[in-house]
């Protein structure tokens, strides 16, 4: 990482999973207070265990880490301690991904979830000055049943929850296999995204897009492979939430000098910076914005383009938008 300070540029963060910034401290004091002993000694031995070599190892740490969240207290500790952090790095608009069947499956009840988060994303506006939205995703290696079974559970919060998405363990498990859920959460009202052609191929960007009809495509760094998706992805400017330091952790690509990031913006993709999992993938949104801007040799106006992006890709009213459009402008880092 480098040592010139965090450029806190205005920005929306539109791809972070709030479980993924379960930081390992928080992860031990919430050990302590549920009675949960963790498997391993010290913080220092849990951060060691933070060296991945895919997005399966990754995942098989991430849930059993979620075994610490327990209680309501616990979720709106966590949103806090991510609020804090992404006030800290320009952050003024979040939409936050929650696995509810990742808690369901422990014995923990959707409505302490959303109920838990909720309580400190109410908060948001006054204490952090961020405005939130709340994107309930469904775990793609779980069956289409159970995807179809969580929303349902989820019916009385659905105010609450601003779109869903489809995270977890994407080769094997296209998009076309949700079809049905993504159907209900439209008829509901609720916008879609997905996670797809970051591991997965093209193909499933393809299908996220026509089988399941989302606004947003998570990741999505794989269309480079296929020239006709890329041209559909620009001509109807659908947006990318790229995460950069994710890509390095998980080895989608190798360095971060080699992230087609620039190449990207170059072919007139809407192309957006974010965390992913920030405590598990070195760096919370700014930290990203500072990685590539060092390891690709990004200029200012570049900068500004991306967290433009961020705003425009964001499910806010033209006002809002406005508002924050006009905060990039201004900016003068
Ligand atoms: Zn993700």
């Amino acid at each position: 990482m480098s040592d010139l300070p965090t450029p806190s540029i205005p920005t929306a963060e539109l791809h972070l999973h709030i479980e993924g910034t379960l930081e390992p401290e928080l992860a031990f004091a919430l050990a302590q207070r549920n009675g949960i002993s963790l498997p391993y000694a010290s913080e220092d031995e849990l951060r060691g265990a933070y060296s991945f070599t895919d997005l399966q190892s990754f995942l098989n740490l991430y849930y059993a880490l979620m075994a610490v969240l327990r209680t309501e207290d616990d979720f709106a500790e966590l949103a806090h301690a991510y609020l804090a952090r992404a006030r800290a790095q320009g952050v003024r608009h979040a939409e936050i991904f929650f696995d509810p069947q990742a808690h369901t499956v422990r014995g923990v009840s959707i409505g302490t979830v959303i109920d838990g988060l909720s309580r400190a994303l109410d908060e948001a506006p006054q204490t952090y000055g961020i405005t939130t939205r709340l994107i309930m995703c469904f775990l793609r290696d779980e069956s289409a049943q159970s995807a179809l079974t969580t929303f349902e559970a989820a019916r009385p919060w659905l105010d609450r929850i601003a779109a869903v998405g489809l995270d977890s363990a994407e080769v094997g498990n296209p998009p076309s296999k949700f079809r049905e859920v993504f159907e209900r959460a439209r008829d509901a009202g609720l916008k879609c995204v997905a996670h797809a052609g970051e591991e997965g191929p093209p193909g499933y960007v393809w299908e996220a897009l026509d089988v399941l009809g989302v606004d947003r495509i998570d990741h999505g760094v794989r269309c480079l492979e296929d020239a006709d998706l890329v041209a559909r992805l620009v001509a109807e400017q659908v947006p990318l939430t790229v995460c950069p330091l994710s890509n390095v952790r998980l080895r989608v690509h190798e360095r971060l000098a080699d992230h087609p990031l620039r190449e990207m913006l170059t072919a007139g993709l809407l192309v957006t910076v974010n965390s992913d999992d920030p405590a598990y993938f070195g760096g919370y949104v700014g930290d990203n914005y500072t990685a590539v801007r060092d390891a690709l040799g990004l200029d200012g106006a570049t900068l500004r383009t991306l967290a433009r992006n961020s705003f425009l890709a964001a499910f806010i009213d033209e006002e809002t938008r406005a508002g924050y459009l006009a905060e990039v402008d201004a900016y003068g880092g």
